[in-house]
């Protein structure tokens, strides 16, 4: 295999921050549990992808990460995996609320973020919940009350639940915002500072954006703690 350093310069991967770990190049070095090494497998992937090599040792770190890679690179299971692990160490009762919160701009992305915690969460018996707008809330309520450990959301349909007190945010501890820059060019800053007052402070963050631009950049300051970050390729700014 290729040492950390030939690794990370073949695939154009800059990193920033304090003793960031080397990639895992291959499935076998993450010491993911079977059931999930088994699922990735079964999907017929056969190495992690630039984005997941570099990000998935830094979040199993409970670290804070800034994650910049372009569209269809793999940053989906870059935090979900790594999600699915802090849920097997917290042992949260998924009655009392979620304990993973993805914000995602548009509900067809949520919906596919949903479909693949489903794909490869079920062995682990890992439960997802999907909230977007354009639908009606019965059935997403409905979804929170039996109980979820993952809640995937558009910020909108999340605030509007939060505001009839129908869903608690006091258990997250892992915070994913998912296309960050684009959230932001839809106008959802402000939903998404009042959804992440709902948070407690202590929680992992993690941010996953496509471009760097300066909203962005403002936004992760504010709510990210000593974040390291990864950039794959040339980053737009
Ligand atoms: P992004 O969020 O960066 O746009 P996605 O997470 O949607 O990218 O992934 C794009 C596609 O790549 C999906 O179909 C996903 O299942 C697939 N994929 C994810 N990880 C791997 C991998 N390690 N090897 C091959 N394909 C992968
Ligand atoms: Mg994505």
């Amino acid at each position: 295999g290729l040492s950390p350093e030939a690794y990370r310069c073949k695939h154009e991967i800059t990193v920033t921050g304090h003793d960031v770990p080397p990639p895992f190049t291959s499935f076998e070095a993450t010491g993911f549990p079977s059931e999930i090494l088994r699922e990735v497998l079964n999907a017929g992937f056969s190495a992690p992808t630039p984005i997941q090599a570099q990000s998935w040792p830094i979040t199993l770190q409970s670290r804070d990460i800034v994650a910049v890679a372009k569209t269809g690179s793999g940053k989906t299971l870059g935090y979900l995996i790594p999600g699915f692990i802090h849920l097997k160490r917290c042992h949260n009762n998924s009655q009392m609320g979620p304990t993973v919160l993805v914000l995602s701009p548009t509900r067809e992305l949520a919906t596919q973020i949903q479909d693949e915690a489903v794909k490869f969460g079920k062995s682990s018996r890992i439960s997802c919940t999907c909230l977007y707008g354009g639908a009606p809330k019965g059935p997403q309520l409905r979804d929170i009350e039996r109980g979820t450990d993952i809640v995937v959301a558009t910020p909108g349909r999340l605030n509007d639940i939060l505001e009839m007190r129908k869903i608690s945010l006091h258990q997250v501890s892992y915070l994913v915002l998912d296309e960050a820059d684009r959230m932001l060019d839809m106008g959802f800053e402000p939903q998404i500072r009042k959804i992440v007052k709902e948070v407690p402070a202590r929680r992992q963050t993690l941010m996953f954006t496509a471009t760097w631009p300066r909203e962005v950049r403002k936004i992760a300051s504010d709510l990210l703690v000593n974040p390291v970050q990864v950039n794959i390729g040339n980053v737009d700014e």
